[in-house]
């Protein structure tokens, strides 16, 4: 009996250093497509703009002599939106990095979400500026302890996915509401909405939907770096499609342990 037990725990281990094995080759290989998206993210979404901006720049400077004041403008337009997407790119990589080693510590602290959502959309207010915005969060929202700056960036990835994939002159919604245990906060658009079957894969990074049009510019890090920060601050978040129109809707959610204590009015008093 001893020996068939010990047979046992021998063949055991040895199914446990497979596992192990095979884990760990799973591992290389996700790090290695993550290398290498990585790669053909950088050059293409550093080249690209780098590309516009120089060229840009280098008509200007050959041939100023020869364009009006508006061809003049619309060069030195399109270098500083190409510069902001560069800048915009940069972030989140490096967002990427600092959660990935780990770096990323929350500071939580009372936060307005009126506040939070204005500053949202001032920071997003050109690339929305051919949409409709509404906004529904109830008067009474309680303050919530958040990372104001984590938060606020997770809320100007989302609203700058619904103003890209959406059409203008549609309708992109923010709305709250305080539920006994949690918080939701959702962004709504009237886009395409995202396949089925990649409502859960558009979080990984340098994921982007196939059918997504090609000429949107993207590089699959904004909702990765989203749910890492939501994560980081004891979230969640979640994708889906609405049911009342075509359109996607992204569900943040929060335990109600995040409502700030609010001092009792007798504190208050002293
Ligand atoms: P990016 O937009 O830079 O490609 P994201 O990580 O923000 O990267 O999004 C990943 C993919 O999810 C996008 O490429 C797109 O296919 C899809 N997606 C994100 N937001 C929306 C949305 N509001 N409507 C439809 N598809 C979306």
């Amino acid at each position: 009996l001893l020996d068939a037990l010990s047979d046992l725990v021998v063949i055991a281990f040895e199914r446990i250093r497979l596992a192990r094995d095979v884990d760990q080759a799973k591992m290389l290989a996700e790090t290695e497509k993550l290398r290498t998206a990585l790669l053909t993210s950088i050059s293409h979404d550093l080249r690209t703009p780098l590309a516009s901006i120089l060229g840009s720049i280098t008509s200007l400077r050959s041939y100023s002599n020869l364009y009006d004041a508006t061809t003049r403008e619309e060069l030195l337009a399109t270098a500083q939106e190409e510069t902001e997407r560069m800048s915009r790119f940069v972030n989140n990589l490096l967002d990427m990095t600092r959660l990935d080693s780990g770096a990323l510590a929350p500071r939580l602290e009372a936060c307005d979400l009126h506040d939070l959502v204005g500053s949202a959309l001032n920071r997003t207010k050109k690339l929305v500026a051919q949409h409709k915005i509404s906004v529904h969060i109830p008067q009474d929202m309680p303050m919530l302890m958040l990372d104001f700056m984590l938060m606020e960036q997770v809320l100007v990835n989302l609203i700058d996915n619904a103003a890209k994939y959406a059409a203008p002159n549609t309708t992109i919604e923010v709305a709250a509401q305080m539920h006994r245990y949690a918080l939701a906060l959702e962004v709504r658009d009237q886009g395409p909405g995202i396949p089925e079957e990649d409502v859960l894969r558009i979080f990984d990074p340098f994921f982007r939907v196939k059918q997504a049009d090609s000429k949107t510019a993207g590089t699959g890090l904004g909702l990765a770096v989203c749910r890492g920060f939501i994560q980081a601050m004891g979230g969640r978040i979640s994708a889906s499609n609405r049911r009342d129109s075509n359109g996607a809707v992204f569900t943040i959610e929060f335990p109600s342990r995040i409502v700030a204590k609010t001092l009792a009015p007798t504190e208050t008093a002293a």
